[in-house]
Formats: C-alpha cells, structure tokens, sequence
C-alpha cells in the first residue's frame, strides 16, 4: 500500500509518500509560502537530489495538486497515477477530548474535528484546509486523521488537571493535552522492543528535544503524564518557546513594555527559549554552541537552564511513575546533540543511569548509551511521526 502522509500549516505542506510493506519513503518534499508571493516546492525522490520549482500555489488545493504533479512526473515522479496512492494519513495538531485514537475522515468526523478548532486555533485548521483540498482531489483515497494530543488522552484527571475553578475544566474544558503524541507513542514501543521487553512491563520517560519539546511518562504503555499542556508553550524551554512560567509574569511584562497580554504571549511562543536566554543568538543548538565555545556567556546560560529544566521533569515523572526503567531521547536535540544529552545526564546519576560517554558521542542513530546491568537504561532513538502516521493510516484503512 502507497500511503502519502501529509503535515499542513497555514503556509507549508509537507509530504512523504510511504510504502507500507517495505516502510520506504519513495519521495517526500515540501510546499512553502502557500498563498504568498514566491511560493516553492522543494520535492526529494528516494536516493536523489532535492529538486526546487517556483510555482504559484494560491491556496492548499494549488498545493496538493502540484504535490501530485510532482509524484507522478516522468522524470522526477516515482508512481505513474494518482491511483497509486492507496491512502492519506494527515497530522492534525488537536483532537481535544474527542479524539482518543487515529480515525478514518468523513464529514461527520471533520465536524467534530472543528469543534476543536478554538483549542488550536493556529493549528488545526490549517490541518483541516490540508484535508479538504486532498479530498477535492483525490474523492475516493480514503484519509485518516492521527492527532497529536490522542496518544495522551490516558492520562489521569491528576495529570491533566490545572489547579483553576473546575469550572473553566467543565465549561471551556481548559486542561493538560499534550502534543507530540504520535513520537512519544512510537519511541516509547520501539524502546520496548530494542530492549526485547513488553511494554506492559516498562516505565519509559521520553524526551522529545526537538524546536519544540516535551517529556512524556509512558508507564505499561500508558502517557500518564506530558509536559506540554493546552497548547505546545508549557513545559521545557524549547527553542523560541518559554516553557513553564509564572503566569503573573505575562500582565506584569505587558504593564512594564506596554503591550498587550496576547503580544506578551506571542513573545513566549517565538522570542523566548534558548534564542531569548541566549540573548538572541539563535534557537539552534548547533549555533549556541558554537557561541558557546567562542566564549559567548549568555549562549553557555541558555544550554544550562535548557538541560536543567529537561532533568526536573525526568524527575519529576520519575516521581510520578514511582520509578523509572528507561530514559529515551528523541528529536533533533536528542539525536543528534551530544553535549546536550551529556548535561542532562549529568544531573541522573542517582538514578543510576550509568551513561557511557563514548556512546553518547553517537549521533542520529539507536543506541544504547548505558552501560550494561545499569539501573536505568538510557538510549536515543529516532522518532520518525510519519512512518508512524503512515503505519496508523493503514491499520484504519484495513479494520
Ligand atoms: P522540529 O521540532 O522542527 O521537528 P527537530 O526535531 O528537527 O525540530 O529539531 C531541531 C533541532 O535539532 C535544532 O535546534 C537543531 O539544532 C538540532 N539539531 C539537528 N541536528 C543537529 C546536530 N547534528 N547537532 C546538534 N543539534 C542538531
């Protein structure tokens, strides 16, 4: 089965065209600057160059066509018709409480799926232009839903509740989400099964350390605590997102710059994180450091306070499981950046962690960085959310 995965934003589209048996990416690509001037799409066949076409993509429909015209091209396509895509699976950001699972998209589910739109009003429908336009083109490919909040939906009211009037819990349903769900869900059943182990006999802490970043407490299989919450800006600091704070901090700020308290939150989603502490260097770790060893003071600070948040939420979920038998990394950050690993993990001895720093210098690949008969098994594997979308979108499409 040929599943063509898609992930659409308000001005991006990308894709993958997955096949189901071997688990190859045939071609993937993407559509930038959707409905603005000098839109592109920069589509990769499987083992070739990247190939970058100006073309005018006036909406998401304009898109998914020319994602389309790109995959069955004579030169650069890999399947010779649209008949060839069996399936669509399509990210989307909230499924609130509705949405516990992956389903397959109708009318009825797409207007449950609006409802949840006031919860991720940047997100969702963006997620749910991509959909329509895909079903304009292509009726009769069925399409699947995976939402980023569902893999969470386990945890507990304890978890999931903020100390607030329950009214705001009842009435608007102001609570704890999550978002990466569909990583988290993977990383934390291929542990299991690198490890040989079931999962039902496992607590597992991943940490997904990518630009956005979240912790999650997998215990027997379960999310039974995340740190994002009702949107993606709870929890860790991430690149240009601030991560948990004190929220008197956001009219206290608005007051003092004389803004408003929505700019103040705008300045949390995409001037704070690592590029804010570092002063503005950048929200790349490979810059800050770089920086970092060039004697940059506030970049070094950034790394820190980063890595120090990632290892009180390890505790913390630590705590929550009463216990832990594996810590994951996952993510740009945690597959690929050793230093940072390296500072996080200092703060783990106690939990007898016994990370090898020569494994540790491993990057982009499964391994195991603990040293063997260690109390708690620390490893990095990559996620990979479309094959996991993909794998979901046939699941449905078979049952
Ligand atoms: P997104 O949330 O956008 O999917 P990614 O998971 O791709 O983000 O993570 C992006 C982050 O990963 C960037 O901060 C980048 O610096 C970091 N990263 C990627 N590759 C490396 C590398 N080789 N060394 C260090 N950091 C890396």
């Amino acid at each position: 089965m040929n599943v063509l995965v898609i992930n659409c934003g308000s001005s991006s589209l990308k894709y993958q065209l997955i096949n189901s048996e071997s688990e190859e990416v045939l071609a993937k690509g993407l559509c930038e600057r959707i409905g603005i001037d000098g839109s592109a799409i920069v589509h990769q066949p499987a083992g070739k160059d990247k190939i970058t076409t100006e073309a005018d993509m006036p909406n998401h429909t304009a898109a998914v066509q020319l994602v389309i015209e790109k995959l069955t091209d004579p030169e650069v396509g890999v399947i010779k018709t649209l008949d060839e895509i069996d399936a669509v699976g399509h990210r989307i950001v909230h499924g609130g409480e509705k949405f516990a699972t992956s389903v397959v998209l109708d009318d009825e589910v797409l207007a449950v799926i609006e409802q949840c739109n006031d919860l991720a009003p940047l997100h969702n429908p963006a997620n749910l232009i991509g959909i329509n336009s895909c079903r304009e083109i292509m009726p009769n490919v069925p399409m699947v839903g995976v939402f980023d909040t569902a893999f969470h939906q386990t945890m507990p009211k304890k978890a999931y509740l903020y100390g607030l009037p329950l009214s705001y819990y009842e009435n608007y349903k102001v609570r704890r989400y999550g978002f990466h769900g569909t990583s988290h869900d993977f990383v934390s059943k291929r542990a299991a099964q690198i490890l040989g182990k079931d999962i039902k006999d496992l607590k597992i802490i991943v940490c997904h350390l990518g630009n956005g970043a979240s912790v999650s407490a997998v215990k027997y299989g379960e999310s039974v605590d995340t740190s994002m919450g009702l949107t993606p800006l709870e929890g860790l600091i991430m690149g240009t997102r601030s991560g948990d704070l004190d929220p008197a901090i956001i009219t206290f700020i608005a007051e003092k710059e004389g803004i408003s308290a929505e700019e103040v939150i705008n300045i949390c989603n995409k001037k704070s994180g690592v590029l804010g502490l570092s002063g503005g260097v950048s929200s790349d770790f490979r810059d800050l450091a770089e920086a970092k060893a060039q004697g940059n003071e506030a970049a070094k600070t950034a790394l820190e306070t980063y890595a120090y948040r990632v290892a009180k939420y390890i505790g913390a979920y630590a705590a929550a499981m009463n216990g832990v038998d594996v810590i994951v990394f996952t993510a740009g950050v945690g597959e690929n950046n050793a230093e940072a690993r390296a500072e996080i993990g200092d703060y783990l001895g106690y939990l007898g962690t016994n990370i090898d720093s020569e494994k540790n210098k491993l990057r982009g690949e499964e391994v195991i960085l603990s040293d063997e008969g260690a109390k708690v098994t620390t490893m990095v594997i990559p996620t990979n959310e479309e094959l996991a979308i993909a794998r979901e979108t046939v699941r449905l499409v078979r049952a």
